[in-house]
């Protein structure tokens, strides 16, 4: 069936973008930047996340990290960003890559860092993208948000925003994310709301400092008419050093569940809750890990890794740069069809809420030294709890990136001689 008949039978806006897949197709709408599924039948038995776990043409939900350089040093940054890499892709690699994206029918991208926009061609590279239909959500601290370019932004259905802020006070969240970033995320929500940007994004990594600030998270996004997204924070990049201490106990884990039901699609989550439907009714979403099948990365240097949250050597599918480039990689990599394979639940094969929450983050048992086939380490039956006390000190796989910038001390030989030579 032709693309026109196919939207006229589903009932979609013939403006409607449409990526055809095995299952039917996928539908986006820059307008409302909503995406939607429909099935080629409407007995088709295999339900959507089974389909989605043997992969798809292209990713839905492509995170690409433009640069590792930041003026901001997050203590919880998943990609341990704080300098720029010299290899980092160059304006020309970075249009051919939107290029491929533009043929593979990739929707829109998720661009973050580092923080995006210290790159001088930032600006210059979401021109061309949405030139090439290709649309761009951008993860951004709000530095560089000002007036001009908050009218800007406001006069493109292309285009999206996300400001991170990790605490509904400065209190709480400049302890995370450095002093003055909360009055910094604060002024440029308040230039997008004044040029008229409805629906940017007010972005959240869920912290045990902030659990209890749900409420006000919801009201500042309301204040600004955006739309409040919270994440999971995972033990992946500097996320390591501080989850011990930052991530939610499970009295919070409860809680904030309850609060996402109550609050269903109005809050978005990225699907990164999915662990935590099995407390009962599942939250909105796939509930699956997509690694490799509707999810991926691609970072500052082009290398490409299953997922935003697993910068590891053991899950990198291969180079942009590469012949055959990014789409090689997506559609023959050896690691993303391993992925996609039928997967052993190992030691969750058993449990009766394995359906609900498949055993979690692959991210957040690998960085935690648990076993891919087991447990995430906040099972909400306590299974990971147990696992991580009996693990003990034993090592953890370490990120393969480090870009964080490092302190100079005073004199070096005053403090550990063997840090220095860590950290040349
Ligand atoms: S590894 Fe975790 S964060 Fe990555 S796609 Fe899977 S569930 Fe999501
Ligand atoms: S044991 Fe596994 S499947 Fe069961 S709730 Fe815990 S993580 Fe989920």
């Amino acid at each position: 069936m032709r693309s026109a008949e196919f939207k006229r039978a589903a009932g979609l806006d013939p403006e409607t973008e449409l990526r055809h897949e095995r299952f039917g197709a996928l539908a986006y709408d820059f307008g409302t930047r909503r995406l939607s599924f429909v099935r080629r039948r409407a007995d088709a038995v295999r339900s959507l996340a089974d389909e989605f776990e043997t992969g798809l043409r292209s990713p839905i939900c492509l995170t690409w990290e433009l640069t590792y350089a930041c003026n901001l040093a997050c203590v919880h940054c998943l990609s341990s960003s704080g300098r720029r890499d010299p290899r980092e892709l160059s304006t020309a690699e970075c249009m051919a890559v939107i290029d491929e994206l533009e043929r593979m029918q990739v929707f829109y991208v998720n661009i973050g860092g580092g923080e995006p926009t210290v790159r001088r061609d930032f600006w210059e590279l979401v021109d061309y993208a949405v030139a090439h239909h290709v649309g761009v959500k951008f993860s951004t601290n709000g530095s560089r948000i000002t007036a001009e370019r908050a009218v800007k932004l406001a006069g493109s259905d292309y285009v999206d925003v996300q400001i991170s802020l990790d605490g509904a006070t400065a209190e709480v969240n400049d302890a995370i994310r450095g002093p003055g970033s909360y009055a910094t995320a604060i002024t440029a929500m308040e230039r997008l709301a004044d040029a008229g940007f409805e629906g940017f994004k007010l972005s959240v990594v869920i912290t045990r400092e902030n659990v209890s600030q749900l409420d006000e998270f919801k009201r500042i996004a309301d204040r600004y008419r955006a739309q409040l997204r919270l994440t999971r924070l995972r033990p992946s990049g500097r996320g390591a050093d501080v989850w011990d201490r930052l991530h939610p106990t499970a009295a919070q884990q409860r809680e904030l569940y309850e609060w996402l039901l109550a609050h269903g699609e109005e809050v978005l989550t990225g699907d990164s809750f999915f662990h935590l439907s099995g407390y009962g009714t599942p939250l909105p979403g796939l509930n699956l890990c997509g690694a490799g099948r509707v999810v991926c990365l691609i970072d500052p240097v082009g290398d490409v890794y299953a997922c935003p949250f697993v910068i590891h050597d053991e899950f990198r599918a291969g180079n942009v740069r590469a012949p055959g480039g990014f789409e090689g990689i997506w559609r023959h990599s050896e690691l993303f069809a391993e992925l996609r394979a039928p997967q052993s639940a190992g030691a969750c094969a058993s449990c009766e809420l394995f359906d609900k929450c498949r055993g979690g983050c692959m991210a957040a048992k690998f960085f935690t030294g648990l076993p891919l086939d087991g447990p995430d380490p906040e099972c909400v039956l306590g299974h990971g709890e147990r696992l991580l006390a009996a693990r003990g000190d034993a090592p953890v796989p370490k990120p393969s990136v480090d870009m964080s910038k490092r302190r100079v001390p005073a004199k070096a030989c005053n403090e550990s001689p063997l840090a220095v030579l860590r950290h040349p």
